[in-house]
């Protein structure tokens, strides 16, 4: 069995001016009495360093919104509001609650415990409209997540063979084909164009050090990056392939957008690729209303790992969320009988952990992220009128060993709440979590099943 996979984690503040949910303001009639400073165990009221007499600004950051600072007071000095910024972050798929979270999951890396209670509504779009049978909850963690259970996040990309084949003397004679582990299911996908030096070094160190991949542009790849090499996805333009000779054949993967050359002649595409490299090759494909056609073309014709990308609200470009399109493209895999050969990447829209796993229930065997991790960088994200990242100010100044840690506990958190989300599904190996719709509730399902009906009904009487 091989060893258990391990996030370290480590409390990492990051002194950004990044999004709050509750904005706390002291008051004038503030007494400096400090009773909110013994009541507020999260110590976000503290007397003032220079002053000692006078009360410092509130620390929002810290705050868990328990409103017992509120209630203490004997002034009613204090007074808690939702922040302005707060409203007006994100859209209607970034949810500003997610901002908040993500930011949270990079400081400490823990699984997000809210203590509310969930109050948000019962159903949504996409991954919100759909549920984990957690029935097995009693079973594999009963000793805990991190206890002697052995519950496996690792992934295989690469092509599967269908069977194998022997001779008459019951050798071996199939020829097996080279795949790539990964110990957790997701890679990073390519970082944004604006980001600084220290962000980049930041994400380079972080897939090396959780033994992960991050896809970057071929022609982004300087001498400065190279010793990252074996954890770097190069995405290389087929027409320049040949000026980055001396990359591809290091790499254990590589990366090339799907055109009008593959569609022709796959094959005759992917021994372009070979004479480059034996790397894994990943054929990345922009999810549009042929997706499910250009899939089953790429799977039959040999491909070993297809990315399937949406957009970063995850919807692809005929307006189908994510959660649609990996159950589509896997299902049309599973009925021509080539799903088990082939990887599926799908990424987009992949903006909370429990995404992860929900995905490969629909049929993914791993997701591709990238904004999720921006955001615990204190990113803001607009997306509308159209998508709009702003880095905070002062990033390009934190040390890239900082923002290192935030994604290290970032990915620690979505870890651990995969194996949460895996033990109380009595799944014990990812791999296994692959299109295990068994395990999995969609709204659209049971609406159909329990009102379905009874309306179909009513309209055939209308008739
Ligand atoms: S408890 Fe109220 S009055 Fe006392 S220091 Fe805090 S805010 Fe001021
Ligand atoms: S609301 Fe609760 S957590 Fe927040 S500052 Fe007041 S006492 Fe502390």
């Amino acid at each position: 069995m091989p060893k258990k996979y391990h996030i370290s984690t480590k409390v990492t503040p990051l002194q950004v001016d990044n999004v709050f949910k509750f904005k706390i303001v002291r008051g004038e009639n503030c007494i400096n009495c400090g009773k909110c400073t013994k009541v507020c165990i999260y110590e976000a009221h503290k007397r003032g360093k220079r002053d000692p007499r006078k009360m410092a600004d509130p620390n929002t950051v810290v705050c868990r919104n328990c409103f017992r600072c509120i209630q203490e007071c004997p002034r009613g000095a204090l007074e808690k509001s939702i922040d302005m910024d707060f409203r007006n972050i994100g859209g209607s798929f970034w949810k500003p609650d997610m901002f908040i979270t993500l930011f949270k999951q990079s400081e400490d890396g823990k699984v997000p415990v809210t203590g509310a209670g969930y109050r948000g509504p019962f159903t949504g779009e996409g991954f919100d409209g759909m549920w984990t049978d957690m029935s097995e909850i009693v079973r594999p963690t009963r000793d805990g997540i991190h206890g002697r259970e052995y519950i496996s996040t690792a992934v295989e990309l690469g092509r599967k063979l269908n069977h194998l084949k022997f001779d008459e003397n019951g050798k071996l004679i199939s020829k097996i084909n080279k795949t790539v582990d990964i110990p957790i299911p997701i890679i990073f996908d390519i970082p944004a164009e604006d980001i600084s030096d220290n962000v980049l070094t930041a994400l380079l160190k972080a897939a090396s050090e959780l033994s992960t991949f991050i896809i970057m542009p071929a022609d982004d790849i300087g001498k400065d990056v190279e010793k990252y090499s074996g954890n770097i996805i190069p995405l290389i333009d087929l027409d320049n392939a040949d000026e980055h000779k001396a990359l591809l054949k290091n790499a254990n993967l590589i990366s090339f957008e799907y055109n009008a050359e593959s569609k022709e002649n796959f094959q005759k595409t992917r021994n372009r690729i070979s004479k480059l490299s034996d790397a894994v090759a990943i054929v990345r494909v922009k999810a549009g209303n042929d997706i499910e056609d250009i899939v089953s073309a790429l799977a039959h014709d040999g491909a070993e790992v297809i990315h399937v990308v949406t957009d970063y609200c995850g919807r692809g470009e005929d307006g189908r969320l994510v959660k649609d399109i990996i159950r589509s493209v896997h299902l049309r895999l599973v009925d021509e009988k080539i799903r088990d050969e082939v990887t599926l990447i799908f990424s987009g829209g992949i903006s909370m952990a429990e995404h992860v796993p929900k995905a490969m229930l629909c049929g993914a065997d791993l997701t591709a992220i990238d904004l999720p991790i921006m955001i615990g960088f204190g990113a803001r994200l607009f997306e509308g009128p159209e998508k709009l990242l702003v880095f905070p100010v002062g990033l390009d100044k934190v040390p890239a060993r900082t923002l290192t840690q935030r994604v290290i506990n970032l990915m620690g958190a979505w870890h651990s709440q995969i194996l949460e989300m895996m033990g109380a599904m009595g799944i014990r190996e990812a791999r296994r979590l692959r299109g295990e719709t068994g395990r999995a509730i969609f709204f659209e399902d049971i609406d159909n099943d329990t009102f379905g009906r009874l309306f179909k009904k009513k309209e055939a009487v209308n008739l």
